[in-house]
């Protein structure tokens, strides 16, 4: 199935399951805004959870925060956000739609990769065992003139965002005969500066409000707390803030489902260190992210890192983790080594120190900052994507069936086991509703007793329950049941009292932060 159809075939079910709503639905809902449901929620805390206590729970040199999203407007000055938060967005006259120039450049670009890697394709189908790709890549002449023109075309976009050369980006449009894929025209407005900030206003407007942001991201309240965190904790350098919070941006193109929301919620953690340890530091939380990302064991071979050529103005090195999306490989993680900007800026504008004394060098400094910064609503969707499978499960003697199954990690799944007695009478729903009273206490739990048995797992596969409890009629006679495992589909015979600690062990965080 196309990659397209299997995208539109995940979004249409997470809104049939009770995972994500579009905001505002009987008003025809609110471009780039989503509520999520009953399992939405429950996915999400768990993906907040699993970040937090990886960050938290698992670094004595790391502590929590919570700001508000409300902040003093010069903050946003300070930041740079005011003047330079901005995307380039260009118009087509025929379609009338809006697009994020430097996007339609870099959809662009990435022609030019998949156009290499067919060629590659097709060669490694030519040569069979004894092809060696890194040799082909550098030396065959029809990829290295495509590299070259991607090359020279890269060079041209990475100076006019630099500017950024609003005139220069247009040109690029132009040159590159890049079509409306709407209208197919090049019919094209001229490039403008869009800034990504909401704004509203604080107190009564008769005696002065005053203007002031919705946050665009949630690092700044964690700078402006830097001293505060780092006297009442008693902190030493190295030391990092941890933070889970809404942010906003008045995002030019709503598209991708909730890949790209105008509110959504991130989770950011700054680690301040000492000035010229900041590279090693920027290596080593690439790499534990990374592992991070891994340990849920959707497949490394999904996940690769981009490391900026185009730095922003606060950083000396970024890097984002992409995972391979049904629409390509994208941006889920960025890691950013942001000099000592933000603090610095914070010291100049607001008057007050921000620096650290050290003990070991009796000297006072501004620290230097990593930042690692993921968003939660798409990591959401990346497990959502990694998980969403359609299976033919057509019998041998020919009987179609099939099912759609969530293969969410357990430790992440917002219902770990469905309690179902196979008949409902003869004391089963009783013995049921006995095994599931005492589960509820640990686990998300679900009762079901509704359809036959077949209905009812494919219902629980559909959500991505990993666990279904089965009480037949054996278990009236030697209280044993059966687990059928979701992924498998096998089943296990097993006595009710070890249960709980079966369950436990497979749903277990603890587990799976081992891992990191
Ligand atoms: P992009 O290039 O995709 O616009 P960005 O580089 O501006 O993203 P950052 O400012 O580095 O993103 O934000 C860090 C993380 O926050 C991103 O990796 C992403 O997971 C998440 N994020 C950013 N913007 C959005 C958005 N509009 N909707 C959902 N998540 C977002």
């Amino acid at each position: 199935m196309a990659h397209e159809d299997i995208f539109k075939k995940l979004v249409s079910h997470c809104k049939e399951y009770g995972y994500v709503f579009p905001s505002s639905e009987i008003y025809d809902g609110l471009a780039a805004v989503y509520d999520y449901g009953q399992y939405g929620v429950e996915l999400k805390n768990n993906i907040k959870k699993y970040w937090w206590d990886s960050m938290v729970l698992m670094h004595d040199n790391i502590v929590g925060l919570d700001s508000a999203i409300f902040m003093h407007p010069t903050i946003w000055k300070a930041s740079g956000h005011v003047d330079a938060f901005n995307d380039p967005l260009i118009d087509n006259k025929d379609s009338k739609k809006r697009y994020r120039a430097d996007v339609l450049i870099e959809e662009h670009l990435e022609k030019f990769s998949e156009k290499i890697d067919r060629e590659v394709e097709k060669a490694k189908a030519r040569f069979g065992e004894k092809f060696d790709e890194a040799l082909y890549r550098s030396t065959n002449p029809r990829i290295l003139e495509i590299q070259e023109k991607y090359d020279l075309l890269h060079k041209k976009f990475i100076d006019a965002m630099a500017g950024p050369d609003l005139a220069a980006i247009r040109q690029i449009i132009i040159d590159s005969e890049i079509v409306c894929p709407v209208s197919g025209t090049r019919n094209w407005t001229e490039v403008r500066q869009f800034n990504l900030m909401f704004s509203t206003e604080i107190g009564a407007t008769s005696d002065g409000a005053m203007k002031i942001y919705l946050r665009p991201e949630t690092a700044q309240g964690i700078f402006v707390n830097f001293l505060n965190v780092q006297k009442t904790g008693r902190m030493k350098l190295p030391f990092g803030i941890a933070q889970i919070g809404k942010a906003f941006r008045n995002e030019i193109v709503a598209r991708q489902f909730i890949f790209r929301m105008r509110e959504f919620e991130q989770m950011e953690m700054q680690f301040f260190v000492k000035p010229g340890t900041e590279l090693e530091w920027f290596r080593q939380w690439k790499e534990a992210r990374m592992k991070w990302h891994r340990a849920l064991g959707f497949g490394d071979e999904n996940y690769r890192f981009h490391d900026h050529d185009k730095l922003a103005h606060y950083a000396n090195a970024a890097s984002d983790i992409e995972y391979k999306f049904p629409f390509g490989f994208k941006e889920v993680e960025g890691i950013h080594s942001r000099t000592d900007f933000d603090l610095k800026q914070h010291q100049e504008y607001s008057g007050k120190k921000m620096q650290y004394f050290d003990p070991e060098k009796n000297e006072s400094y501004i620290p230097y900052v990593i930042e690692t910064s993921i968003g939660v609503d798409r990591m959401f969707l990346q497990v959502m994507a990694a998980s969403y499978y359609e299976e033919d499960l057509t019998r041998e003697d020919g009987v179609p069936d099939s099912r759609v199954v969530l293969r969410l990690p357990s430790v992440l799944a917002p219902v770990k086991l469905a309690v179902l007695p196979l008949v409902r009478k003869d004391t089963l729903p009783e013995i049921s509703r006995r095994i599931s009273d005492e589960l509820k206490f640990d686990f998300n739990c679900q009762y079901d007793e509704k359809d036959s048995i077949g209905k009812r797992y494919r219902r629980q596969d559909a959500i991505g329950t990993p666990y279904c409890i089965t009480i037949d009629y054996q278990s009236v006679d030697d209280e044993t049941v059966t687990i059928r495992y979701r992924d498998t589909m096998l089943q296990e015979r097993v006595p009710i009292s070890r249960l709980r600690a079966i369950i436990a062990d497979k749903v277990s965080l603890r587990e799976q932060l081992k891992k990191l």
